[in-house]
């Protein structure tokens, strides 16, 4: 007989939280230790959703999001996980970027750019504050009109090699490109500059036990292999339950973590929400996907530390969106993983990330498939070989993710790795005044993506839903 997933399962919780990305942990943790009772539900076997790792034989262990994320994590795990989780996220000192038009490392901060930027590219000092203290002055009620080409423009003008050092990274950290409301940009790098790109000692899994731990403390009802189909909903517009895994569980309350369009058109139906709100939901564009290639050595041997932590490599002559996104792959983001990643461990191994278009790899027959897996792969070790001559030699284990992947694993429509362009926020905003008792908590509108993003929308959102389960009659 199939296992029950839902065994002892209560018949109605407080809230109930779809999905187990960082934003739907955070949001289960911070509700429960409000004290409402909390049901987690989650499709994969796994918690975690893109914060994830997978294991393959002779010890291997690959993280696929942990690549870099900005020091405000540090204060959001203390404030809203624990102090321990807090201490275990470590600065990554050695950025590197290599392309055509410049060669160069940096520690990724304000004073180390401010330097590459006046020494190396020639740019007035006065120039380069100006243009920081006006990315840090960004926030979401300033004019969502302007783009981040306009901004650069504004202030580098025919620059393309200060603008391809000020915006690959972001692009490869959240997929925002130059037509994406410059406020977005300002946000998320001013984020990275304050102090630079900081990593979890220990690696994913040991991060998501920490905090399956913590939940399992403060009383949340932890599920895997639970896969939501259903919003329920009542005749007057409230949320009043879901059907998962075939059985029914009502709740007051619920925070969607799955991606905003698929929460408002597929869990909910659209014949629940006026016209107007449905339009403005399907107009929602998603975000890109993503494509990657793990590569683990042989236990024990290893590359110089002088390979860096993160390297943006292309080879492409600028920066240039569709080729970043073509299968044609000229750009890529290599994440270097020495053993001190898991203290303990003697691996090195090897991510490369690249960021990709869903519809490239959806409608390939099989067939098709694993030859462009198999290509991605040999072209990604060509490159590599750049940097570690002899890592085929030492090659223990290689395999390759794509967006037909993250689809699979986190049910994101089209393998959407971060969320939704900006216009998805004001939906994700607006859901509960549309739909009583319904909040969505994930990747929206670029901001609230990545790791930092993700907590932190998970924090408000909790809030919201603490507010409104407070308010309700009972
Ligand atoms: C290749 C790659 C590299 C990245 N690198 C970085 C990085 O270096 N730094 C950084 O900060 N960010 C990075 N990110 C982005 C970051 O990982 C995500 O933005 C963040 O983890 C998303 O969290 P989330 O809360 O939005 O939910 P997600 O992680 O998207 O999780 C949603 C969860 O909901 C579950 N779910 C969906 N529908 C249902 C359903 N019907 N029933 C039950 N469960 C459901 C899914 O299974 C999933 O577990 C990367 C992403 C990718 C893909």
């Amino acid at each position: 007989m199939a296992r029950d997933f839902l065994k002892n399962a209560e018949d109605h919780y407080d809230v109930i939280v779809i999905g187990s990305g960082l934003a739907g942990l955070t949001s289960a943790n911070i509700l429960a230790r409000q004290g409402h009772r909390v049901l987690l539900l989650e499709h994969h076997y796994q918690l975690g959703g893109m914060a994830t790792w997978f294991k393959r034989s002779g010890g291997h262990i690959f993280d696929i999001s942990l690549h870099g994320f900005p020091v405000g994590m540090i204060k959001s795990c203390r404030k809203y996980w624990t102090p321990e989780i807090a201490e275990s996220i470590v600065p990554l000192k050695g950025i590197r970027f290599e392309n055509p038009q410049f060669s160069l490392r940096t520690t990724f901060t304000r004073e180390d750019f401010t330097r590459i930027m006046t020494e190396h590219f020639g740019i007035p000092f006065q120039t380069v504050q100006r243009f920081f203290d006006t990315a840090r002055g960004m926030n979401f009620y300033d004019d969502q009109a302007k783009t981040t080409r306009e901004l650069f423009e504004e202030f580098f003008p025919g620059r393309s090699d200060v603008v391809r050092m000020l915006m690959e990274p972001i692009t490869y950290a959240n997929g925002s490109t130059l037509e994406d409301p410059a406020i977005t940009y300002g946000i998320v790098f001013s984020n990275f500059m304050h102090k630079g790109v900081y990593t979890f000692e220990g690696g994913t899994d040991a991060l998501v036990s920490k905090m399956r731990d913590e939940l399992l403390k403060n009383g949340v009802d932890l599920r895997i292999r639970t896969l939501v189909e259903k919003i329920e909903v009542n005749s007057q517009r409230q949320v009043t339950g879901v059907v998962v895994n075939g059985r029914r569980i009502g709740c007051n309350a619920i925070v969607s973590n799955a991606n905003i369009k698929s929460t408002i058109l597929n869990l909910v139906g659209e014949q629940h929400f006026d016209k107007d709100f449905v339009d403005q939901a399907r107009s929602v564009r998603l975000n890109n996907s993503s494509c990657q290639v793990y590569i683990a050595l042989k236990p024990g041997e290893g590359f110089d530390e002088s390979a860096g932590d993160l390297l943006f490599h292309s080879e492409h002559s600028g920066f240039d969106i569709e080729a970043m996104l073509s299968r044609e792959v000229s750009s890529r983001t290599f994440s270097f993983y020495y053993p001190k990643t898991r203290p303990g461990s003697d691996r090195w191994l090897i991510v490369s990330s690249t960021n990709a278009n869903y519809r490239d790899w959806a409608e390939l027959s099989e067939f098709e498939y694993e030859q462009a897996k198999q290509d991605l792969i040999r072209t990604t070790l060509d490159c590599l070989e750049t940097y570690i001559p002899d890592v085929r030699q030492k090659l223990d284990h290689v395999e390759a993710s794509t967006p037909r992947t993250f689809e699979h694993y986190t049910r994101h429509l089209a393998g959407a790795s971060f969320g939704t362009k900006f216009e998805g926020l004001q939906v994700s905003r607006d859901l509960p005044q549309h739909l009583g008792g319904l909040f969505h908590a994930g990747s929206v509108g670029i901001i609230m993506s990545g790791w930092l993003g993700a907590v932190n929308y998970g924090v408000i959102v909790s809030n919201d839903v603490d507010k409104y389960l407070a308010a309700r009659p009972r």
